[in-house]
């Protein structure tokens, strides 16, 4: 597990303990070399929906693309990993607590704007400026996605809107 803060790959666990109904172990890890503390959470991947997405094709939840768009949308804000992991692990909470063997994407899309609102202002206004201008019923997540390879134009406006508000970015 690389360090998240400088990326070396050496850093050791310094406390592990069972959370949730005891199916996941939440791991306190700390960086040999910058001494930075993270935590991580391992669980077994079994028994999580299939993803509907809004052309009704059915996909296995994937946690990295999730990952990658959380932390796409909180780039240059002052976001905890281990407040990203936390993130995550509600999201996949949800997932595993909905019950049915389908949940559509978009209510996915739902919760990572709940989580997003509460990590932070800006990373949660950057998703739902997309998020709200969709005329149809679209998958949020594959616009996370879509996302890492281009922002759309009105994106990139509010995000530069976004940053020159905060002042001091260089
Ligand atoms: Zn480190």
């Amino acid at each position: 597990m690389r360090c998240p803060f400088c990326n070396h790959i050496d850093t050791s666990v310094i406390d592990s303990r069972d959370v949730g109904e005891g199916d996941k172990i939440r791991r306190r890890r700390e960086c040999n070399n910058c001494k930075g503390r993270f935590t991580t959470y391992e669980s077994v991947e079994l028994n999580l929906p299939r993803i509907i997405k809004s052309d009704n094709r059915r996909e296995a939840f994937d946690e990295a693309k999730l990952r990658s768009g959380i932390l796409r949308a909180v780039e240059k804000c002052p976001v905890e990993m281990e407040r990203v992991e936390t993130a995550i692990s509600n999201i996949k909470n949800n997932l595993q607590a909905h019950g049915d063997r389908e949940v559509k994407s978009i209510k996915i899309g739902n919760w990572v704007m709940e989580e997003l609102k509460e990590l932070d202002k800006v990373a949660y206004v950057r998703f739902a400026s997309v998020y709200r201008s969709f005329e149809d019923v679209r998958s949020f997540l594959e616009e996370i996605e879509k996302l890492e390879h281009e922002l759309p134009p009105e994106l990139k406006r509010n995000q530069l809107d976004l940053l020159e508000s905060d002042g001091d970015e260089n």
